[in-house]
């Protein structure tokens, strides 16, 4: 096991935003990073957002929230992770990306560091093994919005020590979540499962079945999901639904498995979901 005190978090959408502030909540120094300085001032304003919404059911305090934020640095420069024990990928769901930004945070990390991947399917193995540390990588997979979502996936590629896992554990346990372990097999617990789901309710639309918020209810009050499934696609974000569901298809080799043609559609309009202000449904408004 190592000692963590600097985190990097590399990809500051939906999901690295909540991955800083959850980091930050527990006093580790954060280095936020993305492409931008209006991507990472955006996140930082969702952050904010996210603590005043946490003060506001009185599950955080105003100072705890000053505190929180003095803890994130943001950075467009990857070589900003030099100084890092441990970091947290969460860039978009594409293989070849993810590579490249592994292969930049081996180059700068020092070589005690751990480098972790928020994929939802890709392989944690393969990820690793283009690093000269395979053994200090691990897949550490938040759910979504992070600072509510308790369940972290933990997953260890073939080659992924048991210091790193324990270390990985631990930070789990520090932020009050609960790990289950996968193994590294494509989608891991949840999205093996949530993702054909899905994709099923997407074929039910795509067929004519019904409508989509005849769909959404039918799931909710039918099977006692607290969101339908297409509500849960347009959080996600399509584009994240589509990657994850060819990760399946390709890596399980099994036609059950195929995106659903609206689902790829969708993507091709840039109705990626709650996100781009359209998906299921128009959020525009809100
Ligand atoms: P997102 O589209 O909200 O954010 C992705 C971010 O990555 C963007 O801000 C983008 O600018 C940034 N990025 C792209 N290329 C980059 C680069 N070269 N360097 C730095 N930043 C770069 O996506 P998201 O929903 O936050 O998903 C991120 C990851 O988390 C994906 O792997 C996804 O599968 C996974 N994930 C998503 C969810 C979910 O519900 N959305 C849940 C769990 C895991």
């Amino acid at each position: 096991m190592i000692e963590v005190k600097k985190v990097a978090v590399v990809g500051a959408g939906q999901m690295g935003s909540g991955i800083a502030q959850v980091f930050a909540a527990q006093d580790y120094k954060v280095r936020l990073m993305d492409l931008s300085s209006a991507t990472l001032k955006g996140a930082l304003d969702n952050i904010t957002g996210s603590c005043d919404r946490l003060i506001k059911k009185l599950v955080m305090t105003p100072a705890q929230k000053v505190a929180l934020l003095g803890n994130i640095q943001i950075s467009t420069d990857l070589a900003d992770a030099s100084d890092c024990d441990f970091a947290v990928e969460a860039v978009s769901e594409n293989l070849n990306l993810k590579i490249d930004i592994f292969k930049k945070l081996d180059e700068v990390m020092p070589s005690h560091g751990i480098i972790t991947s928020n994929t939802s399917s890709i392989s944690i193995t393969k990820m690793a093994s283009i690093t000269k540390r395979p053994e200090n990588v691990a897949g550490m997979h938040f759910m979504n919005p992070v600072p509510i979502m308790r369940l972290v996936e933990g997953i260890k590629g073939l080659q992924t020590s048991s210091g790193t896992f324990e270390t990985m554990a631990e930070l789990v346990k520090k932020m009050g979540k609960i790990l289950v372990e996968s193994k590294d097999m494509p989608g891991f617990i949840v999205n093996r499962v949530l993702m054909p789901m899905i994709n099923e309710a997407i074929f039910a639309l795509h067929e004519g079945i019904a409508q989509v918020g005849d769909i959404d209810q039918a799931m909710k009050l039918g099977t006692n999901q607290p969101m339908g499934p297409l509500t849960l696609a347009d959080f996600i974000g399509l584009d994240t639904c589509l990657a994850i569901m060819q990760v399946l298809h390709e890596g399980l080799g099994d036609p059950k498995y195929r995106p659903c043609p609206l689902l790829v559609k969708y993507v091709e309009a840039g109705w990626l979901g709650k996100k781009t202000g359209r998906g299921f449904y128009d959020y525009s408004e809100s």
